[in-house]
C-alpha cells in the first residue's frame, strides 16, 4: 500500500493493513521490473552544525551489505570529541532561538518540506536502506512512506500546538489566571537501532522538531547510510544549522558520550534491553529524563475457532516481516491443542513457500540477517532450540539458492516448553516458537509469563474473548485478528523489559515538550496576607 495522496500518506507509520492488495501491486512492478541495480552509496561525513565534518580521529567504518557480504561504503566513526561538537552546535542553536522560538506552524512548513524531499528521494533512500541492513525493497519503500507520512504528522500536530499554548485551567479562584504553556526540552540525545534506521530515526526526530528542539542523532552503526543522508535533506528543506546534528560511530564510542551528556535535556533510545540499561542509567545520573523502547518476546494467542488460512497470513507477518527483526515480533506463537495439526501443516507449507534472495528483487520476501555477528547468534539459537529438544518444523538452515550472504530460511520450531530458551529470550531474527494451549486461562498465564511487555495479540471469531484477552495480555500494544500494523497516531511502546514511556501519536510529542504554568494575580485587591485584617 503506497500513499498516493498528502491525506493518505498521513494514516500509516508502518501500514500493512492490506497485505493482499499490495502483494498484488508488488506481483504486477515485479512482472514489470527485475531486480534494482545497487545505487552507490553515497560518501558522507558526520553532520554537524549544518555541514559535512570530517570526524575528529579520522576513522571509518565500512559499511557492509549483507545479502553479497561486499564492502559498499564507509561512515564516519565518530567519537567523544565528536560528540561533543554535535552538543555544543545543538546548544547553540537552541540558545540563538532560531527553532525554539518559531512558531509550531513555522517549524510544520519545515517538516513538510523535509517529507517532501523524502518522498523526491525514495528509490534512492529505499535502494540504499536495503543495502545497508538487508530489508527487502518492498519494504524499504514503504518505509520511506511511512518516514514523510510520520514528518507530516508530526508537521500537523506542531500546528496544533500553537492553538493549545496558553490554554487556561481552572483553579476554582476568580483573583488567579492560570495557563499552560507547551516549550521545547533544549537538546536532545537520541539513539537508534538498526531495523528500521531511518523510520525509527524519524519516530524520534520528526517529534522532536515538531516540539521545537534541537538534535543530536546517533544512529546504528550497522546501518547509518540513510539517516546521514535525512540530515543533508533537511539541511536542503531549510532546517537551521545545527538543530539537527548526526554523529554516527560504534555505541560504546559516540552513544555512550552522548547518553552521559550533562548539557542534553532528555534520552530517546530505542534497542536493546542491555544497552537501554546502560542509556537509562546515564541519563538519571545526569537526573535527566529518559525514554526506553527495548526488546520483546510478543505472543499471539490463536483460538480454535479462528479462521486457519487468516491466521497463518498474521503468524508469518508477525515473525518473518523484516526478516524477522522486529520489536515487536509475535515470535511466540500458542495454538490451541484442538486445531494445533492442521495449523502446523499450512505454516509449514506457508513458509517453505516465501520468496527469500536477493532484497534489491521487487517481490522478494525475506532478505538476510542484517550482519555476520547477528547471523552468527540467530543461528546458535537453532542449535539451542535442537539441543532443548524443541521440534524443528521447517527451515533453520541456509537457503540451498544464496551460497552468500547472512540468509537464513524462515524457521519455525514447534513443541517449544516455556522454560526453554527459544520460548524466553528475545532472538531479532526470522526464529518462531510454537506452543500449544487448552484453555483461554492457561493462554493468558503461558503468554503473560515473560520478562518483556512490548505487544500481543489475539486470534479469534469469539470477539468478546478478544476483548478479555485484549485487556488480560501485560504489554503495551495488542492486535486482535492481525499482528504488527502500526500506525503513526497510536501510541507505541511496552512494559517490563521492553521498556517505558511512549512514541508516536500525541504521546511521542508530548514527551519532548516541557509544561509551564503561568500563574497570574488578575485581582485589584491587595493580597494582603499579613495585614491584620486579613480574610485570606
Ligand atoms: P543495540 O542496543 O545493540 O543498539 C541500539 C543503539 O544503541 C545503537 O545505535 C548502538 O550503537 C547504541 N549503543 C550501543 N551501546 C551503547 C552504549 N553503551 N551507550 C549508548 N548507546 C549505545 O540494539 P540493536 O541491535 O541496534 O537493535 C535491536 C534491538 O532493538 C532489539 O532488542 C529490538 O527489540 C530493539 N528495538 C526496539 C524497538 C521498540 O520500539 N521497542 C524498535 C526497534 C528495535
Amino acid at each position: 500500500m503506497l500513499p498516493t495522496t498528502p491525506a493518505a500518506a498521513r494514516v500509516p507509520c508502518c501500514p500493512h493493513q492490506t497485505a493482499a492488495a499490495n502483494s498484488l501491486s508488488q506481483q504486477s512492478r515485479q512482472q514489470q521490473a527485475g531486480a534494482m541495480a545497487a545505487l552507490p552509496i553515497p560518501a558522507r561525513e558526520l553532520f554537524i552544525n549544518g555541514r559535512w565534518v570530517a570526524p575528529v580521529r579520522g576513522k571509518y567504518l565500512d559499511v557492509v551489505c549483507p545479502a553479497t557480504e561486499a564492502v559498499i561504503g564507509r561512515i564516519p566513526a565518530g567519537t567523544r570529541e565528536d560528540v561533543e561538537a554535535a552538543v555544543a552546535a545543538a546548544v547553540a542553536a537552541h540558545k540563538s532561538g532560531v527553532w525554539a522560538k518559531t512558531t509550531g506552524a513555522q517549524r510544520a512548513v519545515v517538516l513538510r518540506a523535509i517529507a517532501q524531499k523524502v518522498r523526491d528521494n525514495k528509490t534512492a533512500l529505499a535502494n540504499y536502506e536495503t543495502q545497508d541492513m538487508g530489508k527487502p525493497i518492498d519494504e524499504a519503500e514503504w518505509d520511506m512512506d511511512d518516514v514523510a507520512g510520520c514528518l507530516d504528522y508530526y508537521a500537523d500536530l506542531a500546528e496544533k500546538l500553537d492553538a493549545r499554548q496558553g490554554s487556561a485551567i481552572d483553579v476554582g479562584m476568580e483573583e488567579f489566571s492560570v495557563t499552560v504553556r507547551r516549550e521545547p526540552l533544549g537538546v536532545v540525545g537520541l539513539i537508534t537501532p538498526w531495523n528500521y534506521p531511518l523510520l525509527m530515526a524519524t519516530w524520534k526526530v520528526a517529534p522532536a522538531l515538531a516540539a521545537g528542539n534541537c538534535c543530536v542523532l546517533k544512529p546504528s552503526e550497522l546501518a547509518s547510510v540513510t539517516c546521514l543522508e535525512l540530515a543533508g535533506l533537511a539541511g536542503e528543506a531549510g532546517l537551521p544549522a545545527g538543530v539537527l546534528n548526526v554523529v554516527t560511530g560504534l555505541g560504546a564510542d559516540a552513544g555512550a558520550p552522548l547518553s552521559s551528556h550533562p548539557a542534553l535535556a532528555k534520552v530517546a533510545f530505542t534497542g536493546s534491553t542491555a544497552t537501554g540499561q546502560r542509556v537509562a542509567q546515564a541519563a538519571i545520573a545526569n537526573l535527566r529524563p529518559a525514554t526506553m523502547e527495548l526488546g520483546g518476546k510478543s505472543c499471539l494467542v490463536i483460538f480454535d475457532d479462528a479462521d486457519l488460512d487468516k491466521a497463518v497470513e498474521w503468524v508469518m507477518f508477525g515473525a518473518f516481516w523484516t526478516n524477522g527483526q522486529i520489536c515487536s515480533s509475535t515470535s511466540r506463537i500458542l495454538i490451541q491443542e484442538r486445531v494445533a495439526d492442521a495449523f502446523y501443516a499450512k505454516l509449514k507449507q506457508r513458509a517453505q513457500s516465501i520468496n527469500i534472495g536477493d532484497p534489491l528483487q521487487p517481490g522478494c520476501r525475506m532478505g538476510p540477517i542484517v550482519s555476520a555477528a547477528q547471523y552468527e547468534r540467530v543461528r546458535g539459537y537453532v542449535q539451542i532450540g535442537l539441543d532443548e529438544g524443541a521440534t524443528l518444523l521447517t527451515g533453520g538452515r541456509r537457503p540451498p539458492s544464496c551460497p552468500r550472504g547472512h540468509f537464513l530460511e524462515p524457521t519455525v520450531f514447534i513443541n517449544v516448553a516455556p522454560h526453554m530458551r527459544l520460548w524466553k529470550e528475545e532472538i531479532f531474527g526470522p526464529v518462531l516458537s510454537v506452543s500449544t494451549f487448552s484453555s483461554e486461562q492457561q493462554a493468558l498465564q503461558l503468554a503473560n509469563d515473560s520478562e518483556y511487555g512490548l505487544g500481543g495479540a489475539v486470534i479469534s471469531a469469539d470477539e468478546e474473548r478478544c476483548r478479555r484477552v485484549a485487556e488480560g495480555l501485560e504489554c503495551g500494544i495488542v492486535w486482535v485478528n492481525c499482528s504488527q500494523p502500526c500506525f503513526c497516531q497510536a501510541p507505541w511502546g511496552g512494559v517490563k523489559s521492553s521498556g517505558f514511556g511512549r512514541e508516536l501519536g500525541e504521546w511521542g510529542l508530548e514527551n519532548f515538550l516541557s509544561v509551564k504554568q503561568v500563574t497570574t494575580y488578575v485581582s485589584d485587591k491587595p493580597w494582603d496576607w499579613y495585614s491584620p485584617q486579613s480574610k485570606l
